[in-house]
């Protein structure tokens, strides 16, 4: 939109210029810089709907206030890994696992899951939170650090 403005007021300026002093020459360079003042504008628009388009990780600032809410759950028994997030517009998505005992009750998993969550979305508003919750003491728990898990480890998952 304000290039628009900027190209009017740069053809404005150019025939006011070719007007009054007559040189003509003046015409061409003054489309000339509109132009690459176009092209400019157009590139920036087109990197910055892009990284808006396809999904980003949230900046590191954000990623590292996550870490932080991590740490003052994390001992022995609390651990998490697998932190994935991605922004999309002006949401946040924010995933990751959360490594309690195996002889955790449902109700304390998920009571952990939901204080943290809650610790995040406060610190980062709009935020979409989805937690995953594994056994600690269970190597299968350590082994989907991957986006992809392998197909060797799909086997083992199935026997
Ligand atoms: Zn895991």
């Amino acid at each position: 939109m304000f290039t628009d403005v900027l190209t009017s007021a740069g053809v404005v300026v150019g025939i006011f210029l070719v007007k009054v002093t007559g040189t003509l020459v003046l015409d061409p360079i003054v489309a000339l810089i509109v132009a690459a003042n176009i092209t400019w504008t157009g590139f920036r628009l087109l990197q910055e709907t892009s990284s808006a388009l396809l999904d980003a990780a949230l900046p590191k600032k954000e990623i590292d206030a996550i870490k932080s809410i991590f740490d003052e759950y994390k001992d022995r028994d609390i651990q998490f890994h697998a932190l994935r997030t991605r922004t999309a517009g002006i949401r946040r998505f924010v995933s990751f696992h959360v490594l309690v005992p195996g002889s955790w009750t449902v109700q304390q998993g998920h009571d952990l899951c939901e204080a943290i969550e809650l610790a995040i979305v406060r610190v980062l508003p709009s935020t979409h939170v989805t937690t995953h919750l594994e056994p600690v003491e269970d190597p299968v728990s350590w082994e989907d650090l991957e986006l992809e898990r392998s197909s060797n480890q799909q086997m083992q998952d199935m026997k």
